[in-house]
């Protein structure tokens, strides 16, 4: 079974189309610019064919046909013909508190995903954009499944989810924490468990997803009990360029002072801020490093503000779990910069977190394993997440109980 997956942002669209035999990707890509000038297709084969497209793609409908040529282009394709992509599965961003689980598409579903759109104005509107299109260029007939972001983390209790303000906004907006990532963090989290070869009933892990957008989690048996990322992925922590949790007085202190609408608000807070904006040097953590490794002052401080954070974060979570047998880094960050997982794992030294410098520098670039020492009082490992993996088989499961 051949499984198409899919990632559509509003201007982009990622895809994988992996073999379920062995879980091999095939061949990956991404459309870059729909509806706008210079549109692109970057396409890439598993036995290294690659090529690159500029070519007009006014809407995701022109997107996925760039994407059925790449697939079944004479030269770089890899596979004869649609029909053996026997089902799609989507990455949606928001499931609100209507979708608790990954489910079959259908007008039903369709429609819940675009209630939720209030809660995620630019995700939500992209991934039925997407469904549609896969519609008119796959046909009805090919199952399509949709995988959500917040999903593993529906089984918070309220007393996590619910913010201190008003209860009417809860009942009027559904505002609360719902959590993002949950995939990644489902992904490494059962992961850790089949490494340590435990039953994740057995398990309090935390998880932390550190990459542009950042997120940590707390899973007690294999369930989520907290999350850094609230009602939208602007909580949390400093990220690329968002602040993360706050002060709320800042936010109208400055649209005060500045005359900023609620619009221009939330783009200097999501767009502006977190390691850019302290940094002044970039959102890229590889360009605050190098800098930082120049003297650069203003980086210094950046990592610093980060690690502790997180730390923070982590601490918090201890106490929530009452307990913590494993600390989990993936994405870019977590999976790659050994410096910053070597600060935050200090902080936990008095705990009896220990880490082994030789295995933490050299576990980057895709590189799974335990980065402690056997001495350790908790196990702290890199795994790196494989967010398509879990959408290809949840298709696959729901496809085949069909
Ligand atoms: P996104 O949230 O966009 O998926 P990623 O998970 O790709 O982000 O993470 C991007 C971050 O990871 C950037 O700050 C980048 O500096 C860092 N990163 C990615 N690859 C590396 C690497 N090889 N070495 C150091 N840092 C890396």
């Amino acid at each position: 079974m051949k499984i198409l997956v899919i990632n559509a942002g509003s201007s982009s669209l990622k895809y994988q189309l992996i073999d379920m035999e062995n879980e091999n990707v095939m061949a990956k890509g991404n459309c870059e610019r729909i509806g706008m000038e210079g549109s692109c297709i970057k396409h890439k084969t598993t036995d290294g064919k690659k090529f690159e497209l500029t070519t007009p793609m006014s809407d995701h409908t022109d997107a996925f046909m760039q994407v059925k040529n790449a697939l079944t282009d004479s030269e770089h394709g890899v596979v004869n013909s649609l029909d053996e992509v026997s089902a799609i599965g989507h990455r949606i961003v928001q499931g609100g508190a209507l979708f608790s689980k990954s489910v079959l598409i259908d007008d039903k579903v369709i429609q819940g995903i675009e209630e939720l759109i209030p809660l995620a104005p630019l995700h939500n509107k992209a991934h039925i954009q997407a469904i549609r299109a896969c519609i008119s260029v796959f046909g009805k007939n090919v199952p399509q499944v949709a995988v959500f972001d917040t999903a593993f983390h529906s089984t918070m209790p309220p007393k996590a989810y619910m913010f201190p303000i008003p209860y009417e906004y809860y009942e009027k907006y559904k505002i609360r924490r719902y959590g993002f990532h949950g995939t990644s963090h489902r992904y490494v989290t059962a992961r850790c468990a089949e490494l340590l070869g435990k039953d994740i009933k057995d398990m309090k892990i935390i998880s932390c997803h550190l990459g542009n957008g950042s997120s940590i989690t707390a899973v007690d048996g294999g369930k989520v009990i907290d999350t850094s990322m609230g009602l939208t992925p602007l909580d949390g922590f400093m990220m690329g360029t968002r602040t993360g949790t706050l002060d709320p007085s800042v936010v109208t202190f400055i649209a005060e002072k500045e005359g900023l609408t609620p619009s221009q608000m939330s783009d200097l807070l999501n767009k502006k801020s977190g390691m850019l904006g302290v940094s002044g040097i970039s959102s890229d953590d590889r360009d605050v490093s190098a800098a930082a490794q120049q003297g650069n002052e203003r980086a210094k401080l950046t990592h610093e503000m980060l690690e502790y954070e997180i730390s923070k974060f982590i601490g918090g979570y201890m106490a929530a779990l009452g307990g913590c047998d494993a600390i989990i880094f993936t994405a870019g960050i977590g999976e790659n910069q050994a410096s910053h997982r070597a600060g935050v794992c200090n902080y936990f030294k008095y705990l009896g977190v220990e880490i082994d410098e030789k295995i933490n520098n050299e576990t980057i670039l895709g590189k799974e394993g335990k980065i402690s020492t056997p001495n350790s009082k908790i196990d702290v490992f890199v795994i790196p997440t494989n967010e398509e993996l879990v959408i290809a088989r949840d298709t696959k499961n729901i496809v085949e109980a069909l």
